[in-house]
C-alpha cells in the first residue's frame, strides 16, 4: 500500500517523501484511514512501529482542511500529552516534519525549564500543542492555556504515565477538554487502571494491536552474560573496548547507577553521557543530541528517561541491569533493530537477576543465547565458603572474584553448587498483556 492510496493530501505526501518514507508501516495502514474518518483509536504499539506518524498525519490532514482566515488567532486544536520531555520534543519534531508544507504551528511545552518562553509562544497562537502533564496543568491553571477548542486529543505511552504517577494530572487535564473530540490512546501494556481510563475517555474506538512482542525482538541478536554484580562494570568496559560497537545505549535501573557507570567509564578514558530524571532538561537534551549525532558513542539511561526515544541506527543496547518488568526488556532492545536493520542486545545477569531473566525469556518465548567465553564469569559471591558469609568479600578482591569456581572443559560453562534458597520469581501482577484482534 502507498501513502497515495491512504488518500493523503499532496503536501503531506511531499513531506513524507522528503522524510524518505516510501510506504506506510502496518500501524499507519490501519490507523490513518480510521482516524481520517474521525474514529477514536486504542493503540497498542511500541516505539519503532511508526505510531507517531500514524496519529500525526491524520491530525495534520484534518487540521489543514479546516480553514482559518489570516486574521483569526490560532487556537489549540490538537493536544498531544506525553510522559517525558524527550518524547514530547520528538513528537513535536515529527509534527513539524510531516506538516512542513501546511503552515500550521506546533509548540512543545514541558517542565524543568522556565515557563516564560513557552507562555510567550502560546500567546502568539498555536494549532498543535505537545505537552507533558505537569507543565500543561500548571499553565492551564495560570490561564495561559485554554483547551476549549481542542478537537484532537492524543495520550501517548499511557502506561508509563501510570508508572510515573501522572494519572491524576492526566485525569484533571481531560476535564478541560470538550466532550466532542477525537481521542487517540496509546499504551504498550494494559494495567487495570489504564484500561479503565481508556474506557472512560474513548468513544467506540477501533483497536489496533501491532507487533506481538516476539516479532519485534526476533530480528535482534540477543545475548546474555552471567556476571557477578561487582564485575558488571569491568565486563562493560571489556565489551565497550570492542571497536565494533558503533553506538551503545546502556540501561541502568537507577539514576545513581547511571552516574556511577559514567564516572567509571570516564576514568579509563571512555567518553559517555547519562540521561535520567535528576539531570536538567538542557543536560538531557544535549546528551541525547550528542548521541544521536554520534559525538558520543555511549549513552547511559534509565528507563523513564529513554522510553520512546527514537535513535536511528543504534547498533547495541546493553542491559547493565535487567528490568523488573519483562515488557521493559522488549521496549529497551526495540531501540536497536529499527527498520529491519538488525542490531544487538546484550544483557548482564547476576545471580539475583536470574528470575528476571526467566520472566523475560517466558515473555519473548525464546532462550537468550548465553556467552560463556568472557573474562568475568559468574561465580556467585553469595555462596558461603567454610560457613562464612562472603557477600562483598569477593567484591573487594577482584582477582578472586574473577577466578571461576570450576569450568566444564567441554562447554566452557561455570559450574556452581545448586542452592536451596534460589530467590523467588518476581512477577508483575499489574501488567496484563493485550491480545491481538
Ligand atoms: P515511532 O514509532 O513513531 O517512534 O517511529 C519510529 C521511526 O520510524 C521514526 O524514526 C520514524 O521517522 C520512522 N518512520 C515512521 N513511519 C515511517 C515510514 N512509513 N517509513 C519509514 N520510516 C518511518
Amino acid at each position: 500500500m502507498s501513502f497515495k492510496e491512504l488518500k493523503l493530501i499532496e503536501p503531506i505526501q511531499r513531506s513524507l517523501l522528503a522524510e524518505g518514507y516510501s510506504k506506510p508501516t502496518p500501524i499507519q495502514e490501519k490507523a490513518i484511514p480510521a482516524l481520517l474518518e474521525g474514529k477514536d483509536l486504542l493503540g497498542c504499539a511500541q516505539t519503532g512501529t511508526g505510531k507517531t506518524a500514524a496519529f500525526a498525519i491524520p491530525i495534520l490532514q484534518q487540521l489543514s482542511t479546516e480553514r482559518r482566515s489570516s486574521k483569526e488567532r490560532r487556537l489549540i486544536k490538537a493536544l498531544i500529552v506525553a510522559p517525558t520531555r524527550e518524547l514530547a520534543i520528538q513528537i513535536s519534531d515529527s509534527f513539524k516534519a510531516y506538516g512542513r508544507n501546511l503552515g500550521l504551528k506546533t509548540l512543545v511545552i514541558y517542565g524543568g525549564v522556565t515557563q516564560h518562553p513557552q507562555t510567550r509562544d502560546l500567546a502568539s497562537g498555536v494549532d498543535i500543542l505537545v505537552a507533558t502533564p505537569g507543565r500543561l496543568l500548571d499553565l492551564i491553571n495560570q490561564r495561559f492555556i485554554s483547551l476549549k477548542n481542542t478537537k484532537y486529543f492524543v495520550l501517548d505511552e499511557a502506561d508509563l504515565m501510570l508508572d510515573m504517577g501522572m494519572l491524576k494530572d492526566v485525569r484533571k487535564i481531560i476535564t478541560y477538554l470538550p466532550k466532542d473530540r477525537q481521542t487517540m490512546f496509546f499504551s504498550a501494556t494494559m494495567p487495570t487502571e489504564i484500561g479503565e481510563l481508556a474506557n472512560s475517555i474513548l468513544n467506540n474506538p477501533i483497536r489496533i494491536d501491532i507487533t506481538p512482542v516476539s516479532s519485534t525482538v526476533d530480528i535482534i541478536d540477543q545475548e546474555v552474560y552471567f556476571v557477578d554484580k561487582v564485575n558488571k562494570i569491568n565486563l562493560l568496559i571489556h565489551i565497550l573496548k570492542d571497536k565494533k560497537i558503533d553506538s551503545a545505549l546502556v540501561f541502568s535501573r537507577t539514576k545513581h547507577g547511571a552516574n556511577k557507570i559514567v564516572s567509571s567509564l570516564e576514568k579509563i578514558g571512555l567518553a559517555a553521557q547519562a540521561i535520567h530524571g535528576n539531570k536538567s532538561q538542557n543536560a538531557r537534551q544535549l546528551a541525547l543530541n550528542n548521541f544521536k549525532e554520534r559525538k558520543t558513542r555511549i549513552l547511559i539511561a534509565t528507563d523513564i528517561a529513554a522510553r520512546g526515544i527514537d535513535i536511528e541506527e543504534l547498533s547495541h543496547v546493553i542491559n547493565f541491569d535487567l528490568p523488573e518488568v519483562p515488557e521493559t526488556y522488549v521496549h529497551r532492545i526495540g531501540r536497536t533493530g529499527r527498520a529491519g536493520l538488525g542490531g544487538k542486545a546484550i544483557s548482564f545477569c547476576d545471580y539475583e537477576e536470574k528470575p528476571l531473566l526467566r520472566s523475560i525469556q517466558k515473555l519473548i518465548s525464546k532462550t537468550i543465547t548465553e556467552v560463556t567465553d568472557h573474562p568475568y564469569p559468574l561465580v556467585d559471591t553469595t555462596i558461603k565458603p567454610k560457613g562464612r558469609s562472603v557477600r562483598g568479600a569477593y567484591a573487594s578482591n577482584s582477582s578472586r572474584s574473577n577466578t571461576p569456581k570450576s569450568k566444564d572443559t567441554k562447554t566452557g560453562k561455570i559450574r556452581r553448587e545448586k542452592r536451596a534458597n534460589e530467590p523467588k520469581k518476581k512477577t508483575n501482577g499489574k501488567n496484563v498483556h493485550w491480545t491481538s484482534r
